[in-house]
């Protein structure tokens, strides 16, 4: 029971990698004209990675820490299927909506323009609401309570180290245009926040 939440945990990375890959070669060809990248934010990036992709592989691959692991449940990894595959469903949508806006970081490229369509009519960070989905699919699939805290914490800690830098930058960038794009979206979950 164990191994199956695992595999489908790796087919998810699987998918996601192949989702983003496009959007990262293209990101490289499109100019940045306003780069606000700072260390705080590679810290945050750094620890989104770790959290969400270097440990559970170290977890997988030696099984370390063994004392936190718990019997595998089959509704737990169904439901930990469906909410990963969520996860992707928005991912890739919030990266088709974006087009080449995206980054990994805090730019402004040539030509941005504010997207506030689709996954975005919703929420302003819809990406960041499949990162979540995806933590919580990961503690779902891997049946090990530090595994499942690390993703969640790793993704909590470059969330809130950007969020508000992130909207800072959109305001100076588009002003009015983002001011009244805030007040009719919540932050990633629809209604609520
Ligand atoms: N926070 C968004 C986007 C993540 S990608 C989400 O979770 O879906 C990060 C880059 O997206 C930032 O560098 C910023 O330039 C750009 N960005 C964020 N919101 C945007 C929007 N509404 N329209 C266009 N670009 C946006």
């Amino acid at each position: 029971m164990q191994a199956i939440g695992q595999a489908v945990w790796v087919l998810g990375i699987v998918a996601w990698y192949v989702i983003r890959y496009p959007f990262e070669r293209r990101a490289r060809r499109v100019r940045v004209v306003n780069d606000q990248r700072s260390l705080t934010d590679k810290i945050g990036l750094a620890s989104a990675l770790f959290g969400m992709s270097v440990f559970p592989v170290i977890y997988l691959l030696t099984g370390f820490p063994k004392f936190a692991d718990y019997p595998a449940k089959a509704w737990a990894i169904v439901l930990g299927a469906l909410v990963f595959g969520l996860a992707l469903w928005v991912f890739r949508r919030s990266h088709k909506e974006l087009g080449r806006n995206w980054s990994i970081s805090l730019e402004i490229r040539e030509e941005h323009n504010l997207v506030s369509g689709g996954p975005y009519a919703l929420v302003r960070h819809p990406m960041y609401t499949s990162f979540f989905l995806m933590a919580v699919g990961q503690a779902l699939l891997l049946s090990n309570w530090v595994v499942g805290l690390v993703g969640l914490v790793g993704f909590a800690v470059l969330f809130f180290l950007r969020v508000d830098k992130e909207e800072h930058m959109m305001l100076e960038v588009f002003g009015p245009q983002y001011q009244a794009y805030m007040e009719r979206t919540k932050r990633i979950i629809p209604y609520v926040y």
